[in-house]
């Protein structure tokens, strides 16, 4: 894949770099490890003072670094000023929180025959971090925020397709006041990952992508004995039961389905809906999803822009069509539009089989599928039945039915009444081929700490 800026609007190339030579990228892993022996001894305190800078210079240059993605992945301008926003907050969130979160841990010296017994948290080095385009600055700020804060080294490989937000990232830290080498992108296409990762001065890597991606980081990385946190795939189920608020779970099914462009991996994608609100839910949502705007992503008034590639549009193209020609039934859209720009409208279909591609794989774009079922037990059946486990979503305004789906969804997340989203205060990651480990929160930070017990006699 060539690493350039192409616009899904029009389908122009935009800008095109070179990868970088593996020279250059062997002397950015030497300025990665050096920063680290340097950024592991700073206080706490200093980082935040840091950290705190980047959040002032997202905040001030918002509106240029919203266009910037919207032009390079496609998303509106309204969602992407929104992410810079949250970025922002989420280097607050961890510059006020880091000191707490790395703190030591007091053990009951006593039991364990000490004088003093205490549990460290300690960075461990240069962390390669491996991101998508769909959330092209929120994916690495989850990983970098805390990073950097616990006094690691980031080494960024974004996905080839943004580049310009990938240097943007690189040059917030670095004018925040981060020291030189603290984090760094690596301009390089996929195949470069194997000689990074069993580089002996990357100490770890991070992925958010997709499963096959997944695989092979994660056999390079046992190869290697190093740590890795991967954040893959999902086919969120999004489950309304007879109690539910419908106007409401129609409403929120929507938004959930097509913000992004469709292209969340939290997204609710699989809609399954109890028989006796079936035909209303159906009809509210499809209507819902048919009144979408879908056109130029900088217009304000759009909902829906296109999809960052021709060859994702062309995905769900297929995917929707094997549905249909197996016999699904479309409530709306499922035309590939004419013209130029990756669009692709507001999709519903339902009638699904375990034949079609649809029941099983995810679906990277604004297409729902919507399954029927008769009990709560079925409706768990369905839910649970994909290979996948990153988020889940259930409406019941029955607080038993809640507490059942809160432990019997089997997902990283369950959220009910609400849409699934993503704070930096919670834990964030999957189960099953959604991958492992986690991002955000005290238990995000310490995924790449060296949690050190320390034992004095
Ligand atoms: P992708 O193809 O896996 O790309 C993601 C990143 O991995 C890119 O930087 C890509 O580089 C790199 N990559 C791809 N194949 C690789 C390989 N074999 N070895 C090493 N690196 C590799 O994913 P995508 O299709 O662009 O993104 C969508 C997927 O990401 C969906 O499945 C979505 O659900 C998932 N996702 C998951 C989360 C989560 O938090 N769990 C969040 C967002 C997205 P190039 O661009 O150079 O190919």
């Amino acid at each position: 894949m060539p690493i350039a800026t192409t616009n899904p609007a029009t389908g122009q190339v935009l800008k095109t770099y070179e990868p970088m030579s593996d020279e250059q990228v062997g002397a950015a892993i030497e300025r990665a490890d050096l920063a680290f022996r340097d950024l592991h001894r700073t206080t706490v305190a200093q980082r935040a003072q840091w950290m705190n800078a980047a959040a002032d210079l997202l905040d001030a240059e918002r509106d240029d670094t919203a266009r910037l993605m919207t032009t390079e992945m496609g998303k509106t301008y309204a969602a992407a000023q929104a992410e810079v926003t949250k970025c922002a907050t989420a280097c607050r969130f961890y510059a006020a929180n880091a000191e707490r979160m790395l703190a030591d841990e007091p053990a009951d010296a006593q039991a364990v025959k000490a004088k003093r017994a205490v549990v460290r948290h300690q960075p461990i080095g240069p962390v390669l971090a491996v991101m998508p385009w769909n959330f092209p600055l929120w994916q690495v700020m989850r990983f970098a925020a805390p990073a950097l804060m616990a006094g690691n080294t980031g080494l960024l490989k974004h996905a080839s397709n943004v580049p310009q937000t990938a240097l943007y990232l690189e040059d917030v830290f670095r004018r925040a006041g981060f020291p030189e080498g603290a984090f760094t992108t690596l301009l390089v296409g996929s195949e470069a990952v194997d000689r990074i990762l069993s580089d002996p001065r990357v100490r770890a890597a991070t992925l958010t992508g997709s499963e096959s991606a997944g695989r092979s980081i994660g056999q390079i990385a046992g190869r290697e004995l190093k740590k890795t946190v991967l954040e893959l795939g999902g086919s969120d189920p999004f489950v309304v039961m007879p109690s539910a608020d419908l106007d409401r779970a129609a409403e929120v099914a929507t938004t959930a389905r097509c913000q992004n462009n469709g292209q969340s991996c939290i997204a609710a994608k699989r809609f399954i809906v109890h028989t006796d609100v079936f035909d209303a839910f159906a009809e509210k949502f499809a209507a819902n999803m048919a009144a979408l705007k879908v056109g130029d992503p900088m217009d304000e008034s759009t909902d829906v822009g296109p999809l960052a590639s021709e060859r994702g549009r062309d995905e769900i193209h297929a995917q929707v069509r094997d549905a249909v020609d197996h016999g699904a039934t479309l409530l709306c859209g499922g035309e590939k539009p004419a013209g130029d720009g990756w669009y692709y409208p507001p999709t519903v279909v339902t009638d699904l089989t375990p034949q079609m591609r649809m029941w099983s794989e995810e679906v990277f774009g604004p297409v729902a599928g919507l399954y029927r079922v008769s009990s709560y037990e079925e409706a768990i059946e369905v839910a649970n039945g994909t290979t996948f486990g990153l988020g889940s979503n259930a409406w019941t305004m029955d607080p038993a039915e809640q507490e059942r789906f809160a432990t019997d969804l089997d997902a990283g997340n369950v959220f009910i009444n609400g849409m699934t989203t993503s704070f930096p205060e919670l834990p964030f990651g999957g189960v099953k081929n959604s991958g492992y480990g986690r991002e955000l929160s005290a238990i995000g930070m310490r995924e790449f700490c060296n949690t050190k017990t320390v034992w004095v006699g």
